[in-house]
């Protein structure tokens, strides 16, 4: 029986990475339904080429130029669609490719109906790790990671039961393109440079987040809930080359590193795979030609995301979802052109700054927290900028 697949966000740079390496699999995947925010031009060719059952439009006014001659396919409109086919019960494994915290509900949702979800929106465990996390537990069910750290620590991780037997997690990070600019080269970046990513090509807000180093920061958080280890365990390392995806460190002094080519067909194949491996046309690496393997330590006096991203998580509680949420307003401003790029992280730490965290909290705290910082940045942008 073919693994019965729901893929939300269809329409980014991970959907559209999925649903071109798992349709070369139809013994294995069945593609049962997509959903888009308001691409509905790219979600009616993925109908046509596809044919999923039913598609979710979260943008309600884009979702009227929904155009599709597919027969019977049910049309599902609205924010709450994606909750809705996270749920299906026709669906195996929901695939999380939506960005930022508009990924939260499904997520917990496609946990809800006891659905593995394949996450590759970290916004969610960044938000609401512990709920995500318990939410998972109590239905029985796995949040599997995409993002290529996380899914290299996975594999790292997968002959080891015990996790006192891990010292440390090391995430690698390219360092993004900024990564030898110096303090004054910073102030005068441009949108046009920060998506100019060195290594990976992805979706607008994650790339302007390698470019601050809050990528990295929001994956510590990632990683401290998937696999319930803590930030002091977890360092960053910046690897320009980015052939190795992240180690862990064991007590007895063993590294084990997942290493291969930069694509992330590999770590959404392996998330819906595994624990089998399927034979892909993935390039290979190329050990006689690859760049010397380096290491730096990350800078947090140019790059200060990253050392927030550890304080929201020391302060714990509702913390986190208040970097995430300032993080997204301020990516989102940036890319408007309303604030510079050395502005983004002085909006976070002023966000941090003013938020009295609640520890414990619930979903409806953590809904709060996030949008009571974007409340504050639409009435007060300018005392925090
Ligand atoms: P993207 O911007 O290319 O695509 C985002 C998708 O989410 C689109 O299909 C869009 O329609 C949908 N979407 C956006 N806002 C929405 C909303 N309010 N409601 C419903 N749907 C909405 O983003 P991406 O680069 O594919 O990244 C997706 C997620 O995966 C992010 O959380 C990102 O951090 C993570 N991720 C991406 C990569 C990568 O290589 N692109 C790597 C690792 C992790
Ligand atoms: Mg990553």
């Amino acid at each position: 029986m073919p693994k019965r697949i729901a893929i939300l966000g269809a329409t980014g740079s991970i959907g559209v990475q999925a649903l071109e390496i798992i349709s070369k699999y139809p013994k294995h995947f069945e593609i049962i339904a997509l959903s888009t925010n308001e691409n509905v031009d790219l979600l009616s060719e993925q109908v046509s080429r596809y044919k999923p059952k039913y598609v979710a439009i979260a943008d309600e006014e884009k979702a009227n130029r929904f155009n599709s001659t597919a027969a019977n396919i049910k049309v599902d409109i609205g924010n709450n669609s994606l909750a809705s086919i996270a749920a299906l019960p026709e669906i195996d494994i929901v695939l999380n490719a939506i960005v930022g915290i508009a990924g939260l509900k499904p997520t917990l949702a496609a946990l809800e109906a006891k659905k593995d979800v394949a996450l590759a929106n970290k916004e969610s465990l960044v938000a609401a790790g512990s709920i995500v996390m318990k939410t998972a537990k109590r239905n029985g069910c796995r949040v599997i990671p995409v993002d290529s750290e996380h899914s290299a620590i996975y594999q790292c991780l997968s002959n080891s039961n015990d996790l006192k037997e891990v010292r440390k997690i090391h995430l690698t990070a390219s360092g993004g393109p900024f990564r030898e600019f110096d303090k004054f080269s910073l102030k005068s970046v441009t949108v046009e440079q920060a998506l100019n990513h060195p290594k990976w090509n992805m979706g607008k807000k994650i790339t302007v987040d390698s470019a601050t180093l809050m990528n990295k920061g929001l994956e510590v958080i990632e990683a401290k809930w998937l696999f319930g280890i803590s930030h002091e365990q977890i360092d960053v390392i910046i690897h320009p080359q980015s052939v190795i995806h992240s180690m862990v460190e064991y007590v007895d002094g063993s590294v084990i590193a997942q290493i291969a080519a930069t694509d992330m067909r590999l770590p959404i194949l392996y998330a819906l795979s595994q624990p089998q491996r399927l034979r892909s046309d993935i390039p290979k690496l190329d050990f006689f030609n690859l760049p010397p393997l380096t290491f730096e330590e990350p800078d947090l006096q140019r790059f200060p995301c990253l050392g927030f991203a550890y304080e929201s998580l020391k302060t714990g509680g509702t913390m986190p979802a208040v970097l995430n949420a300032a993080n997204e307003v301020a990516v989102g401003m940036f890319l408007r052109r309303e604030i510079t790029f050395e502005e983004i992280p002085k909006m976070v730490e002023k966000a941090m700054n003013i938020h009295s965290a609640i520890q414990n909290p619930d979903i409806y705290d953590i809904l709060d927290a996030d949008s009571t910082t974007r409340l504050i940045f639409e009435h007060r942008k300018d005392e925090l900028i």
